[in-house]
């Protein structure tokens, strides 16, 4: 399973991600995830980061395809992988095919969550998630059962700093404009597959994986 996610923020690229990690025992690689690691941990390439993800706006191309270079070489990722959040870009996508064919191991398939941009925006300012566990949780349409604690253990829930309504604006704009052509380019390669990411989280996973068995 060699599978990459795309979709707007907000459409459920993490949580769809994380549940086919589960299953099948490839990890979850999330560029967003690897970045604010990065950045809580003070490192020169958090530090370089920071701003530019606080703006909403991409991390330069050379160094997002350098961490995923690095990440995809970690013996984990051996027997395949779900790339969450990357590529985001034409050059990304680029990188990450010449990479695979360097391994002499080409992408499976791309698969699109798709979500209309009005239902993004309330799906990200709502967002919330464990500091603990990194389980998720919605304020509008799943709650938590004590407010601003997570149900599995009780910690707190943390709200990303780019789930404000300045950033997201910004991070849709980027997505249209930087991130969605990747759907023409999939399609061109015959690797494209769009699931309905306003189904319940279930059935958009059935859809993934009927789609992803086609691959
Ligand atoms: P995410 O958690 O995927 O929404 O990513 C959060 C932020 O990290 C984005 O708004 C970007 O600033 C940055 N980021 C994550 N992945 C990438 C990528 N592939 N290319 C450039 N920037 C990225």
């Amino acid at each position: 399973m060699r599978l990459v996610f795309l979709g707007a923020p907000g459409s459920g690229k993490g949580t769809q991600a994380k549940m086919l990690m589960k299953k099948h025992q490839v990890p979850q690689i999330s560029t967003g995830d690897l970045l604010r690691a990065a950045v809580k941990e003070g490192t020169q390439l958090g530090i370089q980061a920071k701003a530019t993800m606080e703006a909403g706006q991409l991390v330069a191309d050379e160094i997002v395809i350098r961490m995923i270079s690095e990440r995809l070489h970690e013996e984990d990722a051996q027997k395949g992988f779900i790339l969450d959040g990357f590529p985001r870009s034409i050059p990304q996508a680029e990188a990450l095919d010449k990479m695979l064919e360097a391994e002499h191991h080409p992408l499976g398939m791309a698969v699109l969550l798709d979500v209309p941009m009005d239902a993004l925006f309330k799906r990200l300012t709502g967002r919330r998630s464990c500091s603990h566990c990194g389980a998720l949780y919605n304020v509008y349409y799943t709650p938590p059962q004590k407010e601003g604690h997570c149900d599995k253990d009780g910690a707190e829930l943390l709200h990303r700093a780019d789930d404000n309504e300045t950033t997201i604006t910004n991070r849709l704009d980027v997505y249209q404009k930087q991130t969605a052509p990747l759907v023409d380019f999939y399609k061109a390669q015959g690797k494209f597959a769009a699931v309905d990411g306003e189904r319940g989280m279930d059935e958009v996973f059935a859809q993934i994986e009927a789609a992803v068995k086609t691959a």
